[in-house]
């Protein structure tokens, strides 16, 4: 199905029990289509996203605002206003979080925990900002977590993906004692926790949300959007497809099981929906988004 863009998903809200989530909008970028759906061929995918004259897709960067009664959690920082010039001509970056979250009624220093699930570029651009020579925190009293493998891997800077890594990100936070390194699932406050789920990288962490009976899961670059949900559908930039594609079994075990909300990173339409098994590795949106 084709659709028609905006440049970024409208910030808008849904419960999850006694909790409510809140989709903020870094603004789209643009991903190379090829890339986007690794070694799925062209002809199926551009059906479902559909490619610009220079095979780019639109690609959402979605955060999620969780307002617990108690904390005010943001899952993600987008891409964030300090690329290069290079960069910035490749993804033409709208930089819209920050006003997204103004849009949220959310002011920087309300928010109190930021989690990270990887330390792509495109995922914790927002975590800092630059005030002339110096990188600081977006978010002063936030504690922001990530996990420790995850901050080994970037620093390795491997021939592989250290484009994908910015260490002005992260290594702020890292030396000024904001950043949380965690190891292995998690639990952050009640009712957020996380769940490693290795194949894009190998520490890639999920951010589970519960209130009650109500589950959601912000599931990052496992399944990067509702078009990305059969089992072999998987982004050539995936450091470990196999597992992506183990690490999808096991999370649909659960999600569909438990009627999880599942939250889409990089969705430019669908923010959220629920997942449901077609068949034979397939797996559908089992209704319109709310
Ligand atoms: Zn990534």
């Amino acid at each position: 199905m084709k659709v028609e863009f905006q440049n970024s998903i409208p910030v808008r809200s849904t419960t999850l029990g006694d909790f409510e989530l809140t989709v903020l909008s870094d603004g789209n970028y643009w991903l190379d289509g090829g890339a986007f759906f690794g070694v799925v061929p062209k002809p199926l995918w551009e059906k479902r996203l559909a490619p610009d004259v220079q095979n780019r897709v639109p690609t959402g960067l979605n955060s999620i605002l969780v307002r617990t009664g108690k904390h005010t959690v943001l899952i993600e920082t987008g891409i964030g206003d300090k690329l290069n010039d290079k960069l910035r001509a490749i993804y033409q970056p709208h930089q819209k979080l920050m006003a997204s979250l103004e849009q949220a009624r959310v002011a920087p220093d309300e928010i109190d925990i930021v989690i990270n699930t990887h330390l792509h570029f495109d995922h914790c651009g927002w975590n800092t900002v630059r005030h002339g020579d110096q990188v600081r925190a977006t978010f002063p009293r936030a504690k922001y977590y990530v996990q420790e493998g995850e901050l080994r891997h970037a620093h390795m800077k491997h021939e592989r993906d250290r484009v994908s890594y910015m260490t002005d990100n992260y290594d702020p936070l890292v030396a000024g004692g904001q950043m949380h390194l965690l190891h292995g699932d998690s639990e952050i406050v009640p009712g957020i926790s996380v769940k490693v789920f290795p194949g894009h990288t190998r520490n890639m962490q999920a951010v589970m949300i519960r209130s009650g009976a109500a589950r959601a899961c912000y599931i990052s670059d496992l399944i990067p959007t509702s078009a990305h949900l059969d089992l072999t559908w998987v982004m050539a930039f995936d450091l470990f497809p196999l597992e992506t594609i183990e690490s999808r079994k096991r999370f649909y075990e659960e999600a569909i099981a438990q009627k999880w909300l599942v939250l889409f990173t990089h969705d430019p339409v669908t923010p959220w929906a629920f997942v449901e098994a077609g068949g034979g590795g397939k797996y559908r949106l089992a209704e319109p988004e709310k």
